[in-house]
C-alpha cells in the first residue's frame, strides 16, 4: 500500500472500531488491503470504487455478504463521497493484471487501464472543511469516563485542563495503551470547552493532519494554504490524536513543529495522544519530542479489576435486563477480559445480545459463559482458588490454563506447571487428588513429585522464591 493508503486503511480501521468488535476486525479485517481507489459516477454524481484485496475467497464470501455496507459507510465517512466496494482475491487481481497485460499497445490508454497504472489520487475529494467543523463527538464526555485508580491523574488533569485552556499544561500530553480512553478524554475536553467558553476547538487525528498537509502539496494552490492556517492557526485549542502515526511524515512533522510553535507562543492550548511515552516516540524528530515534554505528560495504566467492574456495570445499567444480572457475572467478565476498554464493552453487548436471542429469566454464570465462551480469552470462572493460582501462574509465564493441564512435558510448561501444584498445594485446603483432578487428571504421586521438587528448589533459589512472591501478588 502507498502512504497515502496506508492512511486510508489506518482511518478505516480506526473508525470501523464504532460498528463491529475488535473480534470482528481480528478475523475479517486483518488481512484486507486497500487495493485501489478509483473515480466512477453513478447517475451522473461522483463516486469513488475501492477495491479491497483479501488471500482468501471464503473471507471475500463473507465480508460480501455481511460487511459490505458498513465497509462502504465507513469509507464514505473518509472520503467524503459515496463509495462503491469491491472485495476481490489476490488471485483474481493477479489473473486481472495479467489478462491486460497481452492487450498493452503501449499506448497511454492502454496502460492506464491496467490497474498497476491508475493514478491513485483518492485524496484530493477530502478538501479542507469549508465550514468549521471541531470534529468533536459529543458522547464523550467527563460524565460517562468512569474513574479507577489508573486513570485518576490523566483524569483530574484532563478536567483542569479544561477549565483553564492554555493556562495551565501546555501542551497536555496523554499516553497509554489502545482502548484505555485517550480518545474519549480529548473529546470530553473539548466538549467542556464548547460548552463554558467561545474557544474554538479542533479534533484531529494525525492521519487527518497529514491528509490535510499531503493535498497542499498536491493542489500548491495559495487559496488552499491559506485555507490550511486558517483551519490549524486559528484556533484557541488543537488537540491530535494518536500522534505516533506522524512518525515517518517528516514534511508533516516539519509542519506541525510551525503549527505548534504558532499555537504555544500565542498561549494556546496543545493537547496530544499517542500509545507511547514523548520519549519512546523515536520516530518523530528530537525537537518535537522535547517540546512534547514542557506540559504536563499523564500515564494511563490498565484498569484495575474494581475499575473494570464499574465499567461494566454502568455499560449494564439503563437496560431492561440489568436488573437480571447476577454479581458473580460482573465479576466473571472482569477477571476474564482484556486490558481494553473496547473489548470489556464488547463483552457487554455480546451478553445482552445473547439475552435478547435467549430471553433467559436470569443472566447467572452459567449463561453468562455461555454467551461468551468464544470471546473471553481464557473463559474461566475464577471460583476456586485452583483456577486462580492457575490463571496468575498462566499469566505470568505466558501460557494458557490450558497448557498447565495438558499432557505436555516440555521444560517451558512443566516447570510452571510444577510450581502451580505447589502454590495450590501450600496455599488451598485442597487434597492431593482433588489438585490432580483440576491438572489434567494427574495421579496424585506426581503431585506430590511437583511439590517436593520446588520445596527443595527454594531452599537455594532466590530467583524462584522472587518469582513464587511475585505469582502470589497476582493471584486475583
Ligand atoms: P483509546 O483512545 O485510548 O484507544 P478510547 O478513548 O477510544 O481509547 O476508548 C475506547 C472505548 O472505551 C470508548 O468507547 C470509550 O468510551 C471507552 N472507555 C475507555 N475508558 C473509559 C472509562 N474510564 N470510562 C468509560 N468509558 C471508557
Ligand atoms: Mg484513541
Amino acid at each position: 500500500m502507498n502512504d497515502e493508503y496506508s492512511i486510508i486503511w489506518k482511518n478505516f480501521i480506526e473508525l470501523l472500531r464504532n460498528s463491529v468488535s475488535q473480534v470482528t476486525i481480528n478475523s475479517w479485517f486483518k488481512d484486507l488491503k486497500l487495493y485501489e481507489i478509483k473515480d466512477s459516477t453513478m447517475e451522473s454524481r461522483p463516486i469513488k470504487i475501492v477495491t479491497l484485496e483479501t488471500p482468501s475467497s471464503f473471507i471475500k464470501d463473507s465480508l460480501i455478504k455481511r460487511y459490505l455496507d458498513t465497509i462502504s459507510d465507513v469509507m464514505e465517512k473518509i472520503l467524503g463521497i459515496h463509495c462503491e466496494i469491491e472485495i476481490k482475491t489476490s488471485d483474481e487481481i493477479r489473473n486481472e493484471s495479467n489478462s491486460s497485460l497481452p492487450k498493452l499497445n503501449k499506448t497511454v490508454d492502454n496502460i492506464n487501464t491496467n490497474p498497476q497504472n491508475i493514478i491513485h489520487n483518492p485524496i484530493t475529494q477530502s478538501e479542507i472543511y469549508q465550514n468549521y467543523d471541531d470534529n468533536l463527538i459529543e458522547k464523550y464526555t467527563f460524565d460517562n469516563f468512569i474513574i479507577g485508580e489508573s486513570n485518576r491523574l490523566a483524569h483530574t488533569a484532563a478536567l483542569a485542563v479544561a477549565e483553564q485552556p492554555g493556562k495551565l499544561y501546555n501542551p497536555f500530553f496523554i499516553h497509554g495503551k489502545s482502548g484505555l480512553g485517550k480518545t474519549h478524554l480529548m473529546h470530553a475536553i473539548g466538549n467542556y470547552i464548547k460548552k463554558n467558553s467561545n474557544k474554538r476547538v479542533l479534533y484531529v487525528t494525525s492521519e487527518q493532519f497529514i491528509t490535510d498537509f499531503t493535498t497542499i502539496n498536491m493542489k500548491k494552490d495559495a487559496d488552499y494554504i491559506q485555507k490550511f492556517k486558517d483551519k490549524y492557526r486559528n484556533i484557541d485549542v488543537l488537540m491530535i490524536d494518536d500522534i505516533q502515526f506522524l512518525g515517518g511524515a517528516e514534511k508533516t512533522q516539519q509542519e506541525f513543529f510551525h503549527t505548534f510553535n504558532n499555537l504555544y507562543d500565542m498561549n494556546k492550548q496543545i493537547i496530544i495522544s499517542s500509545d507511547r511515552s514523548p520519549d519512546d516516540l523515536k520516530l518523530l524528530e528530537e525537537r518535537l519530542r522535547t517540546r512534547f515534554s514542557w506540559g504536563l505528560t499523564v500515564n494511563i495504566y490498565f484498569p484495575e479489576i474494581e475499575l473494570k467492574k464499574r465499567i461494566i456495570k454502568n455499560k449494564m445499567a439503563g437496560h431492561d435486563v440489568a436488573k437480571l444480572v447476577d454479581e458473580e457475572v460482573i465479576e466473571y467478565i472482569a477477571a476474564n477480559s482484556e486490558n481494553d476498554v473496547r473489548h470489556i464493552e464488547g463483552a457487554v453487548t455480546r451478553l445482552y445480545a445473547y439475552t435478547a436471542i435467549m430471553v433467559p429469566s436470569k443472566i447467572d454464570l452459567e449463561f453468562a459463559t455461555e454467551a461468551l465462551k468464544d470471546y473471553l480469552k481464557n473463559s474461566v470462572y475464577l471460583d476456586s482458588n485452583i483456577a486462580k493460582i492457575q490463571k496468575a501462574v498462566a499469566d505470568y509465564y505466558k501460557l494458557t490454563i490450558e497448557d498447565l493441564k495438558s499432557k505436555k512435558r516440555s521444560a517451558n510448561i512443566n516447570y510452571p506447571r510444577q510450581i502451580a501444584i505447589y502454590l495450590c498445594r501450600t496455599y488451598t485446603d485442597e487434597s492431593f487428588p482433588k489438585i490432580g483432578l483440576e491438572f489434567g487428571n494427574r495421579d496424585h504421586s506426581t503431585i506430590i513429585h511437583a511439590c517436593d521438587k520446588i520445596k527443595e528448589d527454594l531452599k537455594n533459589n532466590d530467583q524462584l522464591k522472587a518469582i513464587i512472591k511475585e505469582i502470589k501478588n497476582n493471584i486475583g
